[in-house]
């Protein structure tokens, strides 16, 4: 299949590391930024700079007003209206805020699933009563407990769409139609999912959802939560301050609408800048251009896990899955110092470690993985080269 030729747009491409090109194989972790979006972020500190929604004059409305349309372009992105759109830090903020603002009575508990990244584990874990959904001896989730345990009506399920570590994709709309059918409400981690598939939360009747504009070839600093309108209503402020507020009295304050009584203090303005850049960047691409790419890397990055005897594919062949990609190496159990070579030596960044996602990662490979992460601007000549580097590597270990 053919690549969509980017790489001109992506300007870290250019970077060399001691005179060797960079192969950037680390986009789960991060996308590179095309450079309309930095652009866009210079824009606004050169040219607007001012503050939103506080000023009445030219400048503050133009600010105002893109920040406003780049909501109303992420809730058609994601199918959903303006005021279920709520501006935050990044994923790990957007799932904190549902985790400290949900009302829980004393025996609600929330149903956490193995696969879970850290942030979606971790707010649950420390704030709430829990239980788990293992894992399979492959790595993938354990549905049929899934299944059981929403029997037993948690209040919330904290599902994943696409796992960070495995890159296997959740059956996420059955998952979803189960935990209704118990009264359960659900939230769903998009972090890995969104840059790669077309989601509509609309048809997947998901209660909440959360992802970072990062990973979709936007900047750092903003992520967003998506909840139904009646429950982002219903739910506790995480923060309390300006911006969120029609009228602060000693004894009365009244909170804005949606969906602004969940955004307290200055947002990350020139973030929604560069953010509103990568949808239409992301839109002239297309989703579905974009989705067929993933699944034709998937498919060639696995085929080269396949050849090698000595790596062990994290997560199984068979499940659908993104092209983020772990395995283990035989022989090999200081994965770090293979990265620093593939990185100092050929200009290759990916990654290895436990991916912030332990309980998998320990479960299944012991301390460590190695990861393979590709994007729109990743070519079949970069996983070829990563993986002749490290058979090269490998033969003198
Ligand atoms: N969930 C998943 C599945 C992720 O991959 C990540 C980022 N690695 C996160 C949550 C957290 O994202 P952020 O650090 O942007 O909050």
């Amino acid at each position: 299949m053919q690549s969509f030729d980017l790489r001109d747009d992506f300007p870290f491409l250019s970077r060399q590391i001691d005179g060797v090109d960079v192969v950037y194989l680390d986009s789960a972790a991060t996308s590179l930024k095309p450079n309309c979006v930095i652009e866009a972020i210079t824009h606004f500190y050169q040219n607007v700079a001012t503050n939103v929604h506080r000023g009445k004059s030219y400048v503050t409305e133009e600010a105002s007003n893109i920040y406003e349309q780049t909501r109303y372009k992420v809730a058609n992105f994601i199918r959903c209206s303006g005021n279920e759109v709520v501006f935050c830090k990044n994923t790990t903020e957007a799932i904190n805020m549902v985790a400290l603002g949900l009302e829980l009575d004393s025996d609600d508990w929330i149903l956490v699933c193995s696969d879970a990244h850290h942030s979606n584990f971790l707010p649950w874990q420390q704030n709430a009563k829990t239980r788990y959904v293992g894992l399979l001896d492959d790595g993938s989730l354990d549905l049929e407990t899934y299944y059981k345990l929403l029997e037993e009506k948690p209040k919330l399920a904290a599902i994943t769409h696409c796992s960070n570590a495995t890159g296997l994709y959740l059956p996420v709309k059955e998952m979803i139609e189960a935990a209704h059918k118990h009264g359960v409400l659900t939230l769903m981690d998009a972090a890995q999912s969104i840059p790669h598939k077309a989601i509509d939360v609309q048809s997947l009747d998901v209660d909440f959802m959360a992802f970072s504009a990062h990973k979709v070839l936007g900047p750092t600093g903003l992520g967003i939560l998506y909840g139904k309108k009646a429950l982002l209503e219903e739910l506790k402020p995480m923060q309390w301050g300006g911006g969120m507020v029609d009228w602060v009295a000693l004894d009365n304050t009244q909170t804005r609408k949606l969906p602004h009584r969940l955004e307290a203090g200055t947002p990350n303005i020139s973030a929604v800048f560069g953010f509103n850049a990568a949808l239409d960047y992301i839109d002239k691409l297309g989703m579905e251009n974009i989705e067929k790419y993933d699944n034709f890397l998937s498919d060639y990055i696995v085929s080269k896990i396949l050849e090698n005897k000595r790596l062990t594919i994290i997560g199984g062949v068979g499940h659908a899955r993104s092209s983020t990609t772990s395995f283990s190496i035989q022989g090999v159990s200081n994965l770090d110092d293979l990265s620093r070579i593939l990185s100092d030596s050929y200009g290759i960044i990916c990654r290895t470690g436990h991916l912030c996602a332990q309980p998998l990662v320990s479960a299944v490979a012991g301390e460590q993985v190695m990861r393979i992460s590709a994007y729109v601007y990743t070519t079949t000549e970069d996983i070829d080269f990563f993986f002749n580097s490290l058979s090269e590597i490998l033969d003198f270990m």
